[in-house]
């Protein structure tokens, strides 16, 4: 459970290993498998077509912030896991 509001706060903050490891070690820009697009926690949640029957089926919001606000974590959490992207975040 702590680590599952760990997950969520960064989340919350825009900050994922997914998303950011590439700054660390100078990588390119991790691509999403379902669409080819670059990653970021914007993408999961709110502009992949590749996961939009997953989202729709929790919530529709129009960006990140609308969702930390509206959406509860578990819910969230339960996107990530169904999506298969947990164990990268
Ligand atoms: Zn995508």
């Amino acid at each position: 459970m702590k680590r599952t509001n760990e997950r969520s706060s960064l989340l919350l903050i825009g900050h994922s290993l997914l998303t950011h490891l590439q700054i660390l070690c100078g990588d390119d820009p991790p691509t999403c498998q379902l669409c080819g697009l670059p990653v970021s926690v914007r993408h999961i949640f709110v502009e992949c077509v590749g996961l939009r029957d997953i989202r729709t089926k929790y919530f529709t919001v129009c960006s990140v912030a609308e969702l930390f606000q509206s959406v509860d974590n578990s819910i969230i959490i339960n996107i990530i896991k169904e999506a298969h992207c947990y164990h990268q975040l």
